[in-house]
């Protein structure tokens, strides 16, 4: 991991739906120092802003789920008109979306919005600009200038731009697409700074994930505003979610990048999900709830696996706040050894689970009571830790594993016994 570029900072919100940092590390307009701060996730409302009741609700959906900041749409005048209705409802700062027209940006402003984003191919002409700087400026708003791939392009004189700023990076795979964005992003800031005004942040987003990855790159070696990653129209969470984490997750190991939307074609609660799962992996958040570890199956497999990690999953989502490893093994010949370092954990075989907390096993139970066993333990350990008798990352007793067969399974004894006429040769423990 390569250690965070240092940002200016922005900060956005209030004491009632919270402060937010952005960036951080390089010193404040008055000299002062910053520390960068966590990385922020943000998401986007996927429903009408104007429709007050299911945007708050949708608003307050992602919040709990963890978003730090929320982002909707005000296309038209009833969308920045239902802002304030809506601000007045949630405890997450919220970022007004604006294209094509400036009023937008100073009516959302003036209903209390906490940042606006704004796109420099579609909102260009300077006085329009300068009307929107200057009104955010007067509440101390940041910007977001988001110079994404498909809306900088400006089709009447593509080619001939295409050619006269390609040469700059004529030998990047990108390179046509990395000069327009650098000098869209050069163009665009020097009305920003003529006005005194450095609140901002960049994106600069594209659906190739190569692309992304060498955008931010150059971006964050000339430019030292904090930068929201994205990839854009990264298309339905099967794949997008690999075209997402691949370059986020590259640029943030790299060091760059203050504030992350991951962004599907679904649900935005799981952009909020993947957003934060992203972070935890990489060490760059503390982890809230409980990480979850399940083997992916083999052929010694005996339980309904899948259906149990899925239940886990969201019963633990929904009960568990303090950041306990717990591990959902198939087995136990190769599941102890798999789970080593888990607070809670089962091994499942023939229809039945054995937990463990801590290395101490502590019961043994047919499947169809594993969930709730598991739950009880896991509500258990939580409160243990909570009361300081337990500490998270700690084996009393290192796991030993049972006889796979003996305990679970057909049984030794049994073999041995002649009940059983044909063994298939299993190793305990780690292979
Ligand atoms: S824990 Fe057991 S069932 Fe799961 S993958 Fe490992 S060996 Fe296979």
């Amino acid at each position: 991991m390569t250690p965070r570029t240092p940002t200016r900072q922005v900060t956005l919100g209030d004491e009632r739906v919270g402060i937010v940092r952005i960036g951080g590390g390089k010193p404040d307009a008055q000299g002062n120092a910053t520390d960068p701060a966590p990385i922020v996730v943000q998401t986007m409302t996927a429903g009408y802003t104007h429709e007050i009741d299911a945007c708050v609700a949708e608003i307050n959906r992602m919040a709990a789920g963890g978003a730090d900041v929320v982002r909707v749409a005000v296309p038209e005048r009833k969308d920045t008109e239902a802002l304030k209705a809506i601000i007045e409802q949630v405890r997450v700062p919220i970022v007004a979306d604006v294209h094509f027209h400036f009023k937008r940006a100073i009516e959302a402003v003036e209903a209390g919005v906490h940042k606006i984003r704004l796109n420099p191919g579609n909102i260009s002409d300077r006085g329009q600009v300068n009307a929107v700087i200057d009104a955010c400026k007067d509440r101390g708003l940041p910007i977001r200038v988001g110079v994404n791939e498909g809306s900088i392009i400006e089709r009447k004189d593509k080619q001939k731009r295409l050619r006269e700023l390609g040469r700059v990076f004529c030998d990047h795979k990108h390179g046509s697409l990395l000069a327009i964005m650098i000098a869209k992003l050069e163009e665009y800031l020097d009305i920003f700074y003529e006005r005194d005004f450095f609140d901002i942040v960049i994106s600069a987003k594209s659906m190739d994930a190569t692309a992304v990855i060498d955008a931010y790159t150059e971006i964050a070696r000339r430019f030292d505003h904090p930068l929201h990653l994205g990839v854009t129209h990264a298309g339905p969470k099967e794949t997008g979610a690999i075209r997402s984490i691949v370059a986020l997750g590259t640029l943030l190991a790299n060091g760059i990048g203050d504030t992350i939307r991951i962004s599907y074609a679904n649900d935005p609660i799981y952009e909020v999900e993947d957003g934060l799962e992203l972070l935890y992996s990489l060490g760059l958040r503390e982890r809230k709830g409980a990480e979850l570890i399940a083997c992916p199956t083999c052929g010694r497999i005996q339980v309904d696996l899948f259906t149990l990690v899925q239940d886990v999953r969201r019963i633990l989502g929904e009960r568990i706040e303090v950041p306990m490893k717990v591990a959902v093994m198939g087995c136990v010949v190769n599941g102890p050894g798999e789970a080593e370092g888990a607070d809670v954990a089962v091994f499942a075989g023939d229809r039945k689970g054995i937990i463990y907390v801590q290395g101490q096993r502590v019961a043994n139970v047919p499947e169809d009571q594993i969930l709730d066993r598991l739950l009880a333990e896991c509500l258990a350990f939580q409160e243990r830790v909570r009361d300081g008798s337990a500490a998270l990352g700690q084996k009393t007793v290192a796991i030993i594993p049972p006889d796979p067969i003996g305990e679970l399974g057909s049984g030794v004894e049994r073999i041995a016994a002649g009940q059983v006429e044909k063994v298939h040769s299993v190793t305990v423990g780690r292979t």
